[in-house]
């Protein structure tokens, strides 16, 4: 949204093919204290729709279509098509596709997200002030969700299925969140239900080796740390991506191919935050117009 914005304001001919429905984590999120201007705070999907009315404002034009493909190059043009069949041709693509958090998909952790359950410890950690939570997860993620979670919480489980000493996060890591007093390990656990109706009240959890299953009366909080996954299986032929999926990037916000630029979670597994993937967008907007004003100059008669 926030590339559009730059983009239309440039007096670019802007299309936001945004998704159906457009608008990505922010949706699915309640409260947003940590975006500035908003002092008292705003809705994700609040923030999501003076985005839009921001980005239409300057004569963006915005389509709620899932994308299939994009074919072409920056020499015979773009083509974008979309899952309902349309298409449309672009000089220039930026990709802001984003990331979902991975979930563990029981019934009960996703009648409660936003209710308690969170998969971003910045976003939400401030709502758990005094009170417990369980972080799941064993990799590097978990170990920082948990660390950052004891500024507020006086207590944090670390939920891992692992067994102990067998944790997927780096040495370092790890060893932070081992010698924390305020963290508690339960290895070879996983969760199986998050007891609730509209907030978190408990976590019944199951010894996957013994399979003895006990309730964690105390937890009042779940942020599940397992992984995200890019939004980018689309994209597979048509820029190099990494290993775990995210968009490559060269150098600033440029892919691999001339022309297409990037912004937001799509290439940043690090920070992950709506005001940092607003000022991604920012930047790709900016090399966009920079690509395309040097690309008519180049191609303008008047300078031969
Ligand atoms: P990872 O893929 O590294 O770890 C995911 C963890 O989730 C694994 O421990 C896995 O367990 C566990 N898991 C997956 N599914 C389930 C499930 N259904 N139930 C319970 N546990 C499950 O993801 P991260 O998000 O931690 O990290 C992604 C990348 O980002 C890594 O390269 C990491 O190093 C990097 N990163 C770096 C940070 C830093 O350096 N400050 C901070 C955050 C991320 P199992 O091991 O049993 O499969």
């Amino acid at each position: 949204m926030t590339a559009a914005i730059y983009s239309a304001r440039g007096e670019l001919k802007t299309l936001i093919v945004a998704g159906s429905p457009g608008g990505g984590q922010l949706l699915t999120t309640t409260d947003v204290e940590n975006f500035p201007g908003f002092p008292e705070g705003v809705l994700g999907p609040q923030l999501i729709e003076l985005f839009k009315k921001q980005a239409l404002r300057f004569g963006a034009e915005l389509v709620e279509e899932n994308v299939s493909s994009i074919n072409g190059s920056s020499e015979q043009g773009f083509v974008v098509k979309t899952e309902t069949g349309n298409t449309f041709g672009a000089k220039s693509i930026i990709l802001a596709t984003g990331a979902s958090a991975k979930w563990l998909g029981l019934d009960s952790e996703q009648k409660l997200r936003g209710k308690g359950v969170s998969a971003c410890a910045t976003c939400d950690g401030y709502f758990f002030k005094g009170k417990v939570v369980a972080v799941v997860g064993s990799g590097d993620a978990a170990m920082e969700e948990s660390l950052y979670l004891t500024k507020f919480a006086p207590k944090v489980y670390v939920v891992a299925r692992c067994k102990e000493g067998s944790l997927r996060a780096s040495k370092i890591m790890a060893h932070r969140a081992l010698v924390s007093p305020k963290i508690e390990f339960l290895y070879t656990t996983e969760v199986v239900e998050v007891i609730g109706e509209n907030k978190v009240e408990g976590l019944k959890v199951i010894n996957n080796i013994s399979q003895e299953s006990k309730i964690l009366e105390d937890v009042e909080g779940l942020f599940v740390a397992i992984g995200h996954k890019p939004n980018t299986d689309f994209l597979l032929d048509f820029v190099e991506l990494d290993a775990m999926g995210y968009i490559r990037v060269l150098d600033s916000t440029h892919t691999s191919k001339e022309g297409v630029f990037v912004a937001g979670d799509a290439a940043d597994f690090k920070y992950r935050q709506a005001v940092s993937a607003a000022g991604y967008g920012c930047m790709a907007a900016m090399d966009a117009e920079k690509f395309l004003s040097q690309k008519e100059h180049l191609e303008s008669p008047h300078t031969h």
